[in-house]
């Protein structure tokens, strides 16, 4: 029984809420307009440990994960620039270049973090008509409006407003400044969609003339479009749940008049020394810089371990040196039990990682119990149980270091010596020898190593 925690009803609760066998899964994706860091990546390695613990359970996932290039302005509110005209300005460059170049980045470090990505990737600017006709909805059913400057969507129609992050929105309202928008109808209202300035770059045609959507709309949208009118999960930081997250749900749950996501999932912040991660503290951190300073993203990846996803984690050099330490002296004792004599029990140690991954992601604890089962008498039988808990925990092995390539190689030999080419077979195995493999023949077929 997998149980997390909901936030939205403050309690562990059993996944799933249905018998089917699929998971519905929504995250909040990047902001494509500037480097991911690593703050960032605790929030796809938190995704990625979801989707693992629930694949081990046997579940299937049906993930979805939107990308921002358009609508994220400066505040997570409706004030400031928009990050990627931000950027746009920055480098000199159109926002499609921004978007595009920051997403490889972003997909690159995902890759080299070995993070199991969603099943769908989608950009906000890939659904403008899908927004508009949600927006078109959303008016007709009298939960937005229209002012001068673009659609809003009228919080006071909402009754769970607030629910999430626990704020009593009658009482904030009472004590609200008014807002300078006058056309307003309560200063909390957000905007759905924009009326664009002519100089606007990124615009598009709607009923209510050229614009360009508010940043929350693309998450109901997304989600609606891949997910449809119920999701399980959805996940993001803690920094989502007062505005992004309350925004998301009044949209979504007013389109449909019922609750669409079941369960919200938020994630804690990394923290860096102990303080917040700032330009002017410089203690801003990608993968690339942890790469020059002679880390891994694998590293970083186990450092995600050490800590529960719903605390703080206070990222240090020393401790992902640890990390690091760690990692390796894991993998030494895997390779050792590889070819273990030993006959060792792995029962227990089974039940003890199930129970903790199960127990809302409690990978500290469920590290602790692959540390301790390494540490047994080398046994071949703890080098498989290992292989299965790595299903969640996702390092990489020597076996998977083998590029593609040497293994296709390895495969075109076996086929050869099958079909009794040897020739071909022995050439291939020479080429091999010299791009630093060796191939030794089992009972069951092969083996391949470094030599
Ligand atoms: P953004 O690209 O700014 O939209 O943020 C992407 C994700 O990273 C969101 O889910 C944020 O909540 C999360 N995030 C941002 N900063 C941190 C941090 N320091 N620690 C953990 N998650 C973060
Ligand atoms: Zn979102």
């Amino acid at each position: 029984m997998v149980k997390f925690y909901n936030s939205l009803t403050r309690q562990k609760e059993e996944v799933p809420f249905h018998d089917n066998k699929t998971i519905k899964m929504y995250s909040c994706g990047p902001t494509v307009y500037y480097y991911p860091h690593i703050g960032n990546f605790r929030a796809y390695l938190f995704m990625d440990n979801i989707r693992r613990v629930l694949k081990y359970n046997g579940y299937t996932l049906d993930g979805v994960m939107n990308i921002t290039d358009v609508g994220h302005l400066t505040s997570d509110a409706d004030e400031g620039e928009d990050k990627m005209l931000v950027a746009s300005k920055r480098e000199n460059k159109s926002p499609w270049e921004i978007a595009k170049y920051y997403t490889n980045i972003f997909m690159n470090d995902a890759k080299a973090l070995n993070i199991d990505l969603p099943e769908h990737i989608i950009p906000a600017t890939t659904v403008i008509d899908e927004m508009i006709s949600f927006v078109s909805k959303l008016l007709e059913k009298g939960y937005a409006y229209e002012t001068s400057k673009g659609i809003y969507f009228d919080i006071t129609k909402f009754e769970e407003y607030g629910k999430l992050s626990g704020m009593d929105i009658r009482e904030k309202l009472a004590g609200a400044r008014i807002d300078v928008d006058e056309e307003k109808r309560s200063p909390y209202d957000f905007v759905l969609w924009v009326k664009a300035p002519k100089e606007h770059i990124m615009q598009w045609q709607s009923p209510w003339g050229m614009g360009y959507p508010g940043w929350h709309i693309e998450c109901s949208v997304i989600g609606d479009k891949y997910l449809g009118e119920t999701i399980d999960i959805h996940t993001g930081g803690v920094d989502h749940k007062p505005v992004h997250h309350e925004n998301e749900i009044a949209q979504s749950n007013c389109y449909y008049d019922h609750q669409v996501v079941k369960m919200w999932m938020h994630l804690e912040f990394l923290q860096v020394d102990g303080g917040k991660m700032s330009k002017s503290l410089n203690n801003i951190y990608t993968i690339k810089d942890l790469e020059s300073r002679g880390f891994s993203a694998e590293d970083f990846r186990y450092f995600y371990f050490m800590a529960h996803y719903s605390k703080q984690q206070n990222f240090t050099f020393d401790a992902l040196e640890m990390a690091k330490n760690t990692l390796k002296s894991i993998k030494t004792l895997v390779k050792e039990h590889k070819d273990g004599k030993c006959d060792v029990d792995t029962s227990a140690y089974e039940q003890e990682f199930l129970s903790s991954i199960n127990d809302d992601l409690n990978m500290p604890r469920a590290i602790a119990t692959v540390l301790k089962m390494l540490k047994e008498n080398r046994s071949k039988k703890i080098y498989q149980t290992f292989l299965k808990f790595n299903q969640v925990l996702g390092l990489s092995l020597d076996e998977e270091e083998i590029p593609k390539e040497i293994k296709l190689l390895a495969q075109e030999r076996w086929q050869a010596k099958k079909d009794r080419d040897f020739a071909k077979a022995d050439s291939l195995r020479v080429k091999l020898t010299e791009l630093g493999y060796q191939i030794k023949d089992t009972r069951e077929g092969f083996e391949i190593s470094k030599i």
